[in-house]
């Protein structure tokens, strides 16, 4: 670009930018200043933030923070190779086990993010001989976990397992117990994370035994959430042992970074020998393990965390419901607000930050186009006069919008 002569190879980008402006599907990145937590400070203005994944406040518990600062003391700042070769420490596997103890499984693999743990584990158990059967709604690290595998793919309609069931049927039709697969594998998140509704897992079990699949969750939303010490969907769901992989993140309730795969003793050993992430990319710094472990240690030891994220979420939801909003079907702290047109949902959420409330927008592809809405998800750490405030905010917004009488 230095004489000028050189054309930009991506000049097109600029005319895409400008369609999605066009759109308002253009989204800005809001920068935090200070930590994370209930009341902070969005682009420069105090907010009461109800936009992060933080949902017991662990991203600045004193526990994890000093965790953190002591193994920075002890061992340093970075891990300094992947974990094949010299970057596997101690902390690493204690953290493993811990997890493993927690969820109830009997092994577990961390990665370096609930997004490289499915991009990681997917294509790793299943080949060109296999079937995946995914909900309509996954992630989009599922979607692409699945892009990366060679199987065969089909996808059943949201929550449905009489839908799961047809896709079976029709692949057994083809001959033999699983059709032609040597394995079928069937993909559901625990909790879906732009509805905050809850996957039917005990009916998936049903199906996927029936017809020999193994069954696969995701529970990024799950975990601190959902279960004992919040150790997820299978044990809200008493699921213990029929859940074969376990996909979570130690970026949300954890409140630090991560991702982990949990099961068996062999799928974690196949894990260390073929996925790719693990085999590819640095392990966690110690001071990312060290907050996990204490993140393990708040779960089990201060369950009054758990019980007020959860008299937190039935007060807020209920906030928005008495004003009249449609919160659709959520049963979880992700509570969204259903607006229908981006443009709407974009409005909405700049006239919020405006009157103090940071609640962001989620429009499409993320959510379908005429289901653009404001996600919230409430925290065990915002305090009762937090949450008036915020309604009050919606009540006037909503108001305003014309969205509510
Ligand atoms: C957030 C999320 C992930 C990714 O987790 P990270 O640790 O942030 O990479 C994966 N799956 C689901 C369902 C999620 O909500």
């Amino acid at each position: 670009m230095t004489d000028g002569t050189r054309t930009d190879p991506l000049d097109d980008l600029r005319a895409e930018l400008e369609r999605l402006r066009e759109q308002s599907l253009y989204r800005p990145l809001v920068v935090m200043s200070g930590a994370q937590r209930p009341r902070t400070t969005m682009n420069g203005k105090p907010v009461i933030s109800l936009s992060s994944n933080n949902y017991l406040g662990l991203a600045t518990h004193p526990r994890l923070v000093e965790a953190a600062l002591a193994a920075v003391r002890d061992l340093g700042v970075g891990s300094g190779a992947v974990r094949t070769i010299a970057g596997t420490m101690e902390l690493h596997e204690e953290l493993e086990r811990r997890l493993a103890a927690w969820k109830g499984v009997e092994a577990v693999l961390t990665l370096q993010s609930g997004f490289t743990a499915n991009a990681g584990v997917i294509p790793t158990i299943t080949t060109e001989e296999d079937l995946i059967v995914s909900d309509e709604l996954n992630h989009a690290s599922i979607i692409d976990g699945v892009r990366l595998s060679k199987a065969s793919r089909a996808v059943f309609p949201h929550k449905d397992c009489d839908g799961l069931e047809t896709v079976l049927r029709d692949a057994r039709a083809k001959g033999g117990p699983r059709g032609p697969y040597r394995r079928i594998l069937v993909i559901t998140d625990g909790v879906f994370s732009m509805d905050g509704d809850i996957a039917p897992l005990p009916g998936i079990c049903d199906v996927a035994e029936r017809y020999g699949a193994a069954v696969m969750v995701d529970d990024a939303h799950a975990s601190g959430v959902l279960g004992r010490a919040g150790s997820g969907t299978a044990d809200h769901f008493g699921l213990h042992g029929r859940v074969d992989v376990t996909v979570g993140t130690l970026s949300k309730a954890f409140g630090v970074v991560g991702g982990y795969v949990a099961g068996r003793t062999h799928l974690r050993d196949f894990m260390i020998q073929r996925a790719r992430p693990f085999l590819f990319s640095t392990s966690h710094p110690p001071a990312v393990v060290a907050a996990c472990l204490a993140a393990i240690d708040v779960l089990e030891g201060e369950p009054d965390r758990l019980a007020r994220l959860w008299t937190n979420t039935r007060r807020f939801k209920k906030g928005l419901v008495d004003l009249g909003f449609d919160t659709g079907i959520s049963e979880t702290p992700i509570t969204p607000v259903i607006v229908g047109e981006a443009a709407v949902a974009q409005r909405m959420s700049r006239r919020l930050y405006e009157e103090g409330v940071y609640a962001t927008s989620v429009v499409y592809p993320t959510v379908a186009l005429d289901k653009a809405r404001i996600r919230t998800i409430v925290s065990s750490e915002h305090t009762e006069e937090e949450l008036a405030t915020a309604l009050d905010a919606f009540a006037r917004v909503g108001r305003e919008l014309g969205l509510i009488g």
